[in-house]
């Protein structure tokens, strides 16, 4: 992402040693094929509070409303909140099957890598970017790319999962340590972001004003990692965390981000 060199880390992974992005050395491209039955939790249900706060966020910012794109918009299900609210929403999915339930929702949705898209230069109010920085082709370029789709003081508001929660523990999942519950709870992508990396990679973009916080869960266990711990435990496991992870945030001065996931806003 900066150019700067990369050194083994763990097991198929490797760090940059300037702005410390994960990468693995083999990169898998396609859609996430989750189980059948478990997308609509994954792109409704569970990001329901996470879509609510981004909008009241974004709502005290644009009380007029004007222009969003949501990047990996799935069936457009955070499309469809931002309308409801007045914002003219559109959205980027490279999913067929997925953007077929969002066109069809009667929201304009991108087929292609927003980089490769060539969109409207300056027209849009706030960009969302949900979960996705990671499984990009090229982050560094879609951020670049989506600061000049910005107008000037646009804003971009961002979830990414944080590496500095992830890679301990895959670590540990790789010494076993969860076997005897069945579960897997490190994610671990093509590309794994900290706050440091994602800020720089931000800054390189031409953003200014950005805030890096802790993100609350997605509720309950959409993604079916906690195994035998079940919905309930593992829901209830990860609101006791992000407690912890604030904790750690503010006893640190707001230095250590221990959260599972970084919400981070910015503006052009
Ligand atoms: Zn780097």
């Amino acid at each position: 992402m900066c150019g700067g060199a990369a050194a083994p880390l763990v097991e198929g992974l490797y760090e940059c040693g300037e702005c410390r992005l994960v990468f693995r050395a083999e990169k898998y491209f396609g859609a996430p094929a989750y189980k059948p039955g478990l997308e609509e939790g994954i792109y409704g249900g569970a990001k329901a509070v996470l879509f609510r706060e981004t909008l009241d966020f974004l709502d005290r910012a644009f009380p007029a409303r004007g222009r969003l794109l949501d990047i990996g918009c799935a069936g457009g299900e955070l499309l469809a909140a931002a309308a409801a609210r007045g914002w003219r929403a559109e959205g980027v999915e490279l999913d067929r099957t997925l953007a077929v339930k969002a066109l069809a929702r009667g929201f304009k949705t991108h087929l292609n890598p927003v980089e490769d898209d060539g969109l409207e230069g300056g027209a849009y109010d706030a960009v969302t970017v949900f979960d996705v920085f990671s499984q990009m082709k090229d982050p560094a370029a879609a951020a670049k790319e989506l600061s000049r789709l910005l107008k000037p003081g646009g804003i971009i508001y961002i979830r990414e999962f944080n590496a500095a929660f992830h890679l301990p523990l895959y670590r540990l999942e790789k010494a076993g340590f969860f076997k005897p519950f069945g579960a897997s709870p490190s994610i671990i992508h093509n590309f794994n972001f900290r706050a440091e990396t994602l800020r720089a990679m931000l800054m390189r973009s031409g953003f200014r004003e950005i805030r890096i916080r802790n993100s609350r869960p997605t509720s309950g266990d959409p993604y079916r990692t906690g195994g035998r711990l079940g919905g309930f435990l593992t829901g209830a496991l990860k609101v006791l965390y992000y407690w912890l992870a604030q904790a750690v945030w503010f006893l640190t001065f707001g230095r250590v981000y221990a959260g599972s996931s970084l919400i981070v806003t910015a503006r052009k």
